[in-house]
């Protein structure tokens, strides 16, 4: 069985690689990042804050989100919606922080990552993977890069699709959710003392996810 855990800060490439290894070794992919944001865009339509933890308890277990694969894409459903782009969008991102911090939501999710990768070859990405999804996963990596270098992987990701952003305040977003993510209480962003850390601020896409492909292969 090859279970694969990738944790790390926002921006750190993780989930980049993650698709191209899960191409690669023709297993299934699981961006829990995205159940998360899933998660803040459903209160956003309720008209719920993110961190009004009796509001967000009240639905959360009745959640109608579905994760679907389609031609080996991750696709997520809400409502019977596929939201896979709006939860994407730059304000969902520090209100999926934010609500991730929640027990019930993180008990929740959890529930449903496990459920899609019981007995299932996979590489899963996240925050805390490794340290308790899947902690006896195989292989852990702790991918992780400085933040100037993870704002500016996001400044030219959001200008290459047209939208005009400001690296100072995307410098400043993610420090704030490496703060948040790193200091909640329950299940926060952290290395498993049996992970690999891997700083990517010099490396490429194609060298970290060669370096992970000659861990497993090295077995
Ligand atoms: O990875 P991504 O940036 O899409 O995740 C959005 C947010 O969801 C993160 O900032 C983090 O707070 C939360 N998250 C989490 N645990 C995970 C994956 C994501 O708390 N396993």
């Amino acid at each position: 069985m090859i279970n694969i855990a990738l944790d790390g800060p926002s921006g750190s490439g993780k989930s980049t690689v993650a698709k191209i290894i899960s191409k690669k070794l023709d297993i299934l992919y699981l961006d829990t990042g995205a159940m998360y944001r899933a998660c803040a865009l459903e209160a956003l339509m309720r008209g719920v804050d993110c961190l009004d933890e009796k509001s967000v308890a009240a639905f959360i277990d009745d959640i109608d989100l579905k994760i679907v694969y389609e031609n080996g894409a991750q696709k997520t459903i809400l409502r019977g919606e596929d939201v896979s782009t709006k939860i994407r969008m730059n304000e969902v991102s520090m209100k999926a922080s934010d609500i991730s911090s929640l027990p019930c939501v993180r008990r929740k999710m959890v529930e449903m990552q496990r459920a899609v990768a019981k007995g299932t070859d996979c590489v899963l990405d996240g925050r805390d993977i490794g340290t308790y999804v899947l902690p006896d996963a195989k292989y852990k990596f702790f991918v992780t890069a400085k933040p100037e270098v993870r704002a500016k992987r996001r400044y030219d990701e959001l200008t290459a699709k047209g939208q005009k952003v400001e690296f100072d305040c995307l410098l400043e977003e993610i420090n704030r959710r490496d703060y948040n993510d790193s200091h909640r209480e329950f299940a926060p962003l952290k290395q498993a003392d049996d992970a690999v850390l891997l700083d990517t601020s010099d490396m490429t896409v194609d060298q970290v996810v060669d370096f992970i492909l000659s861990e497993i292969e090295r077995d």
